[in-house]
């Protein structure tokens, strides 16, 4: 069945946030939509909102007053799911349960024509479930729009073990001809987002809960690197009971791997009642935040008798340029096994995911500067038993570097890089276990978490080598389950020697 959906009639069930949000994107590209929704007067009032939207759109001049009222006139609120038979598609956006979901699927095939396709937006239940016990299990096909659904370009088509593929190529054509940008993905626990995106927050509690740092602290060298929000102030606003709820299905559904296992620092937040924003306290208070870091500008540079930068890569480089602006004479060891600075026997080195004080009392390591900013947050530590000097001046030096530097506890991989490096580590194993591809993995993070990158764009920035031995670094130290450097990026590693 390949079948055509061009200004088929749309039956959007479920006038909730992402109902609402997918009846007016369905409109908008011309389709009639039936919008249902079990709760009396929900599907109607719906579209009374949806009115208000678009007179604010209007007044904005983003439609005009026609176009506004044809789009609206599309949407047709039913109190009856008979409608159902005149659809070529239905897109389910109920509450998210798996019984109500079965249920209603059970309801709709006995009343959709044969050739109707059956979509659902489900964030987190398996689309081979939903399918099974259905007489005709290969037309249903994952649509999981984001929020705002007007706003936010990514529709991942999910397809599972049953999906019929030229349903899910029918609903990838469909999702680009209403202006979304679709990525194709296999029904596996949190889809593609939802799953790579875990270690941006578990990495972030495993640090507070081995007090390395503060969240402001945490937040702002994350922010620099570029991603939008940091992890503890984006946890605030999705709200701490969400949060835990998805860690604990994806933890859940992947038979408790330990790759997975929510925080007790998460449990916690939760089971006080600081679920944050919305309830006025979760890291931080709200409405107003703490300030977070200041950055001093550091003019002169501190003692040294003799100074060598490391490595072959834009960090080091990067310190040669600001060693050059000081008209400093320094040596440049481009074959060296490290990256940075010698300052004399001091060492000054780019994390390789080895904690300093594996390396000895006159190292300091800095996490990884992904973004090129001046005066950007990043995190440097060293060990306990450093050469006090050393440890002053090492900050210093980051400082001359333009670094706004953040000493925090010595734990390996810092921030940015643990975090960067296990983003990419979970992208190399949904794209390893026929998940997504990789291009789709980039598109699906960029568009669906704002991430300034794809995890297959930083890998090729970075290295696979590099990946490799900072997580490898992480197992060592930690022991245990969660820090498995996935099979693809060994494999990748090797098909690049
Ligand atoms: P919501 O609570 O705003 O809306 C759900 C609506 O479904 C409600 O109006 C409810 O009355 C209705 N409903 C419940 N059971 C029904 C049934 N059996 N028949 C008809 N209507 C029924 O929820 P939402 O945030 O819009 O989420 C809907 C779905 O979209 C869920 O599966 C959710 O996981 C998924 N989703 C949500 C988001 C998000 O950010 N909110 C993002 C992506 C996907």
């Amino acid at each position: 069945m390949t079948p055509a959906l061009d200004n088929t009639p749309v039956l959007v069930v479920g006038a909730g946030i992402m109902g609402t949000g997918i009846a007016q994107v369905a409109a908008q590209a011309g389709h009639p939509v039936m919008l249902y929704d079990a709760r009396p007067n929900a599907a109607r009032t719906a579209k009374s909102n949806l009115e208000t939207t678009f007179k604010k759109l209007v007044e904005k001049k983003k439609f005009t007053t026609a176009s506004a009222a044809q789009t609206l006139a599309q949407i047709d609120p039913i109190d009856n799911l008979d409608a159902a038979a005149s659809a070529g598609l239905v897109i389910e956006a109920i509450v998210e349960d798996i019984e109500a979901k079965r249920g209603l699927l059970q309801q709709l095939e006995v009343i959709v024509a044969d050739d109707c396709l059956l979509a659902t937006n489900t964030s987190s239940i398996s689309i081979s479930a939903l399918a099974n016990g259905l007489a005709h299990p290969e037309r249903v096909v994952g649509m999981h729009f984001f929020n705002p659904v007007p706003l936010m370009q990514l529709v991942e088509v999910v397809s599972g073990m049953q999906t019929d593929p030229a349903i899910a190529d029918a609903i990838f054509r469909l999702s680009r001809s209403w202006g979304k940008i679709p990525v194709h993905a296999r029904s596996t626990p949190g889809f593609i987002v939802n799953r790579i995106a875990r270690p941006f927050y578990a990495e972030t509690l495993a640090l507070l809960q081995e007090q390395a740092s503060t969240p402001a602290v945490l937040d702002a060298c994350l922010r620099a690197a570029g991603f939008r929000m940091g992890p503890c102030e984006l946890m605030d606003l999705i709200g701490h009971d969400t949060n835990l709820t998805v860690t604990r299905s994806v933890y859940e559904a992947n038979f408790f791997d330990k790759r997975f296992v929510p925080s007790l620092l998460q449990q916690s937040l939760v089971d006080s009642g600081l679920l944050g924003r919305k309830t006025g306290r979760g890291f931080y208070q709200y409405p107003n935040p703490a300030a977070t870091t200041s950055f001093t500008r550091l003019d002169f540079l501190p003692a040294h008798s003799q100074l060598w930068v490391h490595g072959n890569c834009a960090v080091s480089a990067h310190i040669a340029r600001s060693l050059d602006a000081h008209d400093c004479r320094y040596q440049h060891i481009t074959d060296s096994d490290w990256s940075g600075l010698q300052v004399d026997e001091a060492q000054l080195r780019l994390t390789d995911g080895r904690p300093a004080a594996q390396l000895g009392r006159h190292v300091a390591v800095f996490d990884l500067p992904l973004s090129g900013q001046n005066g950007s947050e990043l995190a440097w530590s060293h060990a306990g038993s450093a050469d006090p000097i050393w440890s002053a001046a090492a900050g210093d030096w980051l400082a001359i570097f333009g670094f706004n530097a953040q000493r925090i506890a010595d734990t390996p991989g810092l921030v940015v890089a643990r975090t960067v490096a296990m983003l990419i580590n979970e992208a190399a194993d949904a794209v390893q276990q026929g998940v997504c591809s990789e291009a789709d993995a980039n598109t699906a993070m960029k568009l669906g978490v704002n991430y300034p990158a794809g995890p297959f764009e930083w890998l090729d920035a970075w290295s696979s080598a590099a990946v490799i031995a900072l997580i490898d670094s992480l197992d060592d130290y930690y022991r245990g389950e969660r820090y498995r450097v996935s099979p693809w990026l060994r494999q990748h590693a090797w098909r690049q020697t």
